[in-house]
């Protein structure tokens, strides 16, 4: 079983699709946790993320993995657990950069696919409906509002201590959008047979109860 889930930052995927995987027996992975750990793996090793090539060239010595350890994804890179150390609005913007260039999509492209081979999941991204798993049994697109999600992203930082304004998180989800839905390479875009889950005017309760019906109606 294939679910997968894609949209913009912020909508609510992961907090959604976890809730959701939980409910229905499923595993959740969080694809954007794959493509963060590359994003710092280039940056711990100096790599110039302005450079295609030498992003390429430094993709040989990044080995990504995934491990679920009592249902919670970690993510690690050449061994070393990075869950804690990805989320920074530094590594966000980082990483919707180099998720641009295709010898970075088609390294993570065969990681998705196995795991997906391997187990039943609830995918969540940005192109798992389009490019990654064209046949998921169930697509949805989740999205909201830009002003919505900077808000829940926003407090998301505050509660995690990071300093941020709410101005600057707006500001980011924006150009994350702009970076995410104009790249050549599998931009941010609705699959035509996804379903469209609009969460601005939702409680999380209610998002999470839209997407679990979703996947228990294709079971
Ligand atoms: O989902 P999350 O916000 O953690 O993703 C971080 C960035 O990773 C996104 O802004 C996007 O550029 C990139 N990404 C992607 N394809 C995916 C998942 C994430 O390009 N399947």
């Amino acid at each position: 079983m294939q679910i997968a889930i894609d949209g913009p930052a912020g909508a609510g995927k992961s907090t959604i699709a976890k809730a959701a995987a939980h409910s229905c027996g499923m595993i959740y992975v969080d694809t954007g946790a794959i493509y963060r750990s590359v994003a710092y793996a280039l940056i711990q090793g100096g790599t110039d993320t302005e450079d295609t090539d030498a992003v390429g060239s430094a993709l040989t010595g990044i080995v990504p993995s995934l491990a679920f350890v009592g249902g919670e994804q970690h993510v690690y890179v050449n061994g070393e657990d990075v869950s804690d150390k990805i989320r920074t609005p530094e590594i966000s913007m980082t990483t919707s950069h180099i998720s641009a260039y295709p010898c970075v999509r088609a390294f993570l492209l065969e990681t998705q696919r196995r795991i997906a081979r391997e187990n039943d999941v609830i995918m969540d991204g940005r192109d798992i409906g389009t490019v990654v798993l064209p046949d998921a049994d169930v697509k949805i697109f989740l999205t909201a509002s830009p002003e919505c999600r900077a808000k829940r992203r926003y407090d998301e930082l505050i509660a995690k201590g990071e300093q941020v304004t709410y101005e600057q998180t707006l500001a980011d989800v924006i150009g994350r959008d702009k970076q995410d839905t104009e790249r050549e390479t599998a931009p941010l875009r609705q699959a035509d047979d996804a379903v469209l889950v609009d969460t601005s005017d939702l409680t999380l309760e209610q998002s999470i109860d839209a997407v679990t019906e979703l996947i228990r109606r294709a079971r």
